[in-house]
């Protein structure tokens, strides 16, 4: 079944309730500061359509952090309340609790119009995906939008739960739920070939569901990080001091029997002695004892780019390297590239240290798509869904 979203929704005269991905990073120095507003710049479309079509009453609501169930104001949603009224120019009120007992004159009066809940986490019943939970969520409004895609992923009490409290057609994707899911469907379900795959980043065992369902639909796949150590240890190779667990090379055994034509791994390396140490160039396959691979080397990025020449759908998850470190960055920045200069190619980027890599090189906006789910990307490419979008599709019942 099809998703209903948002634009085919009469909001007219109704009481939304909306359920966003607020749980944005602070400054390390001044926590009330947000130091990457992405995921609530990304929410603003479905609001403002939800103030530009009639809604009468708009109810925000997000998890920020892991309270675990407590209330805890270093995991206010203040911050992010000032915010939105700075980019909506509305008043935006925010409530004591999500089921505090002014909320329901609130939601009586002509005023106000925005109001956000307080973090959904103090209440141990949103993880929980409490029935009571979800209806007293549900009991706001008269339509239910899920936007969330950060949160897709979980079966909580407002991501999943609230939807068995509305009828058919009064709930509904929101702006981007639609962009990711479509996207990443493409990707998942219908990718142009050539398919090239490039996977990176810190572990084998956490991306192994991913790497089993690519190698079977991609035509190459390039691996490149601290992923790239298990295969070649696998290959017989030395790594040196890499990153490199023994149940991760088992697993890259694996995957090598599985389509090892398809797949490409580092022939060149920028190693070190320690993670923070000088960066020096090792042009063999073999790392030296007592050095570890931080990133891969110029014959690799120039192999991988010719790999990606042509390509028509690109998915991108996992650095190539240590990035954060600007010795150790050019693997992943060439990538980047290498995507941004393709010509009528679909490219994907997905995954939190991915996203911020892209970001890092200014590249992101030559990207098709760069998804704001961290987990929610992955698991959306290893299962092919979520369960929110499901429930999106067919109800809870
Ligand atoms: P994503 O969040 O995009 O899914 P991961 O979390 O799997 O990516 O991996 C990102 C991390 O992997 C980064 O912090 C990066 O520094 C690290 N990394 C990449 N290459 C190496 C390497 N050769 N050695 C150690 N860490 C690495
Ligand atoms: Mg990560």
């Amino acid at each position: 079944m099809a998703i209903k979203y948002i634009d085919q929704m009469d909001l007219e005269g109704k009481k939304v309730i909306a359920r966003f991905d607020f749980n944005v990073p602070f400054d390390k120095k001044d926590t009330t500061k947000i130091s990457d507003t992405t995921r609530i710049d990304r929410a603003l479309p479905t609001i403002k359509y939800m103030l530009e079509n009639g809604a009468k009453k708009i109810i925000l609501c997000s998890h920020l952090g892991r309270p675990k169930g407590e209330m805890n104001m270093d995991f206010s949603l203040e911050p992010v309340a000032a915010y939105l009224a700075e980019m909506l120019g509305e008043e935006v009120t925010l409530t004591e609790t999500a089921t505090d007992s002014g909320i329901k004159s609130l939601l009586d009066g002509s005023k106000p119009k925005v109001i956000l809940l307080q973090n959904l986490r103090f209440h141990k019943e949103e993880t929980d995906c409490d029935r009571e939970f979800a209806k007293k969520l549900a009991s706001y409004g008269d339509v239910f939008v899920h936007d969330a895609f950060g949160t897709a992923h979980r079966k909580h009490a407002s991501t999943y739960g609230i939807i068995e409290y509305f009828t058919e057609g009064n709930y509904c994707g929101g702006f981007l739920m639609k962009k990711e899911n479509e996207a990443l469907t493409t990707v998942v379900e219908t990718p142009t070939k050539p398919y090239v795959a490039i996977v990176g980043g810190a572990k084998v065992a956490d991306k192994i569901k991913i790497l089993e369902a690519l190698i079977v639909k991609v035509d190459h796949l390039l691996i490149g990080g601290a992923m790239a150590y298990p295969f070649l240890k696998a290959q017989g190779k030395d790594v040196g001091t890499s990153l490199c667990a023994d149940e991760d090379v088992e697993l890259a055994k694996k995957i090598l029997s599985a389509g090892g034509a398809k797949i490409n791994l580092p022939t060149d390396h920028i190693v070190s002695t320690e993670f923070n140490g000088a960066a020096e160039n090792c042009s063999t396959v073999d790392i030296p004892e007592g050095k570890m691979g931080l990133d891969i080397g110029p014959n690799t990025i120039e192999a991988y780019k010719s790999r990606l020449a042509g390509a028509k759908t690109v998915l991108w998850n996992g650095p190539m390297g240590v990035f954060e470190n600007d010795d150790f960055n050019k693997g992943t920045f060439s990538i980047a590239h290498a995507l941004a200069d393709l010509q009528g190619a679909f490219t994907l980027v997905g995954g939190g240290d991915s996203v911020a890599a892209v970001g890092k090189s200014g590249l992101a906006d030559k990207m098709t798509h760069v998804s704001t789910g961290g987990g929610a990307s992955l698991e959306f490419l290893e299962q092919g869904t979520l369960p929110g979008i499901q429930a999106l599709k067919f109800g809870i019942n």
